[in-house]
């Protein structure tokens, strides 16, 4: 007995029959899961402490309001990015009308993660949703109260001939992707993201991955040690480590180190107290599974000694692509030079994530942190199929015919 079956039939229906197409109903949807989030805000920032011992404030900044600004943006813009795109014609089609329509996909799967279980359900669902698509929502298993108010709440405030949450951990999410999608969206780790491309790939189903990857933070010399550090550890620190653009190391001179080290010190005291276990502002590990496992995917900052610039650099090309890349000097060039001599999703000088708070800005990675990108207009276009029209002229027939044969050197040299 296939699970699944019933709800994806019933969200195609829905589909094929246009539902999700107008803008009114896209809007509806749209403010629909705007009220969800103002109504139960407190439920799931209860939810998020439950999790991952999450501080109101972070649950504010990084979960709650960041989707609620994204739900916004959408709203102003949904007519706007909706519009065919006119584009430039050669001189045989000035006649006619060429445009790009922004089409929905159809039926899409969102799979999220547990370590931002609010923020990374909700900001790709809005995309989706503006988009036009019907949507299959996979929270994780491990944020369980989370999944349980996105489960039990969030239908009730969009249209459930369009939209579903499905549970489950590896066992149903594989017995999920046996089916065909029109586009999966993914948010996890780099071995998962396999398995999803390759369960993707038997439908020829496209995909944005968003993986994981280890960040370099490149601390330079000429820096003030106490201003890195009160950066450096905020947003190491930030969910307890379980951020997947906060910093994986740094990188810097022993001098460097031995000025770092204490500023680092100060600075996690000040944030979290003499006992940070006790720290209300100090998240948790989500399970000991995962604190068990070697990866680091938490509050650990290794440093890693180079003697250079030039070193450092050469250390991060030789290996995968990161999906953040962090390099903090008083000297603009040095953050120039690293920013032009490296790749990486994104990249952030002298600060950490701030990035992540334009909405003008795509996120996503590269190479092994990833495929494909999202927030904002990028959302959107993600969720969209760019299709290609032309609309001819129906007359002209005598002009047009010098394309059809015979070909002669005469018509060659009109070309
Ligand atoms: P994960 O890959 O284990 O799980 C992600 C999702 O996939 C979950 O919903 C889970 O149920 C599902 N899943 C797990 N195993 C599966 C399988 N065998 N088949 C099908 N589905 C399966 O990731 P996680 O532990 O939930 O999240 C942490 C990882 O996500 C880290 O590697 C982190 O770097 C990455 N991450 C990336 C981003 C980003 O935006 N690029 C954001 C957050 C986290």
């Amino acid at each position: 007995m296939d699970p699944f079956a019933d709800t994806l039939r019933r969200l195609r229906e829905a589909f094929s029959a246009g539902r999700t197409r107008p803008a009114e109903f896209r809007a509806a949807q749209l403010r629909g899961l705007g009220r969800f989030l103002q109504e139960h805000k407190q439920l799931l920032q209860e939810a998020l402490a439950q999790d991952l011992h999450k501080s109101a404030f972070e649950s504010e900044v990084s979960e709650i309001s960041i989707s609620q600004s994204e739900i916004n943006l959408a709203l102003r813009n949904l007519r706007a990015w909706m519009k065919d795109e006119k584009v430039p014609k050669n001189l045989a089609t000035q006649l006619d009308s060429a445009f790009i329509r922004k089409e929905p996909f159809g039926l899409v799967l969102v799979i999220a993660p547990w370590n931002y279980p609010v923020n990374l359900t909700l900001v790709p669902l809005v995309g989706a949703l503006a988009a036009g698509n019907c949507v299959v929502l996979k929270p994780s298993e491990f944020s369980r109260s989370t999944e349980k108010v996105l489960a039990e709440v969030l239908p009730r405030y969009l249209d459930q001939s369009c939209f579903a949450v499905v549970l489950g951990g590896p066992q149903e999410t594989g017995q999920l992707l046996e089916h065909k999608f029109d586009y999966i969206f993914f948010t996890g780790s780099p071995r998962v993201g396999r398995i999803v491309m390759s369960a993707a790939a038997k439908h020829l189903t496209p995909v944005t991955l968003e993986l994981g990857g280890k960040n370099p933070c490149y601390v330079d010399d000429n820096c003030d040690p106490q201003t890195v550090a009160n950066r450096v550890a905020w947003f190491r620190y930030f969910n307890t480590g379980q951020t997947c653009v906060a910093p994986d190391y740094v990188l810097c001179s022993p001098d460097t180190q031995e000025r770092l080290l204490p500023a680092l010190q100060s600075a996690i005291t000040r944030f979290y107290g003499e006992d940070p276990r006790s720290s209300p502002n100090l998240g948790r590990i989500i399970s000991d599974k995962h604190f068990q496992r070697e990866e680091i995917f938490g509050p650990i900052l290794p440093i890693v000694n180079v003697r250079s610039l030039d070193e450092a650099i050469d250390f991060i090309n030789r290996r995968e692509k990161p999906l953040a890349l962090y390099a903090f000097s008083n000297n603009k060039q040095v953050v120039k030079r690293v920013l032009a001599q490296t790749s990486s999703g994104s990249f952030c000088g002298n600060d950490g994530f701030m990035h992540l708070t334009l909405d003008s800005l795509p996120f996503g990675g590269v190479g092994a942190s990833g495929m494909g990108s999202y927030h904002g207009k990028f959302s959107f276009d993600t969720f969209s199929h760019h299709r290609a029209c032309l609309l001819r002229c129906p007359g002209m027939e005598k002009i047009y015919s010098i394309r059809y044969p015979p070909y002669s050197p005469r018509k060659l040299r009109v070309l």
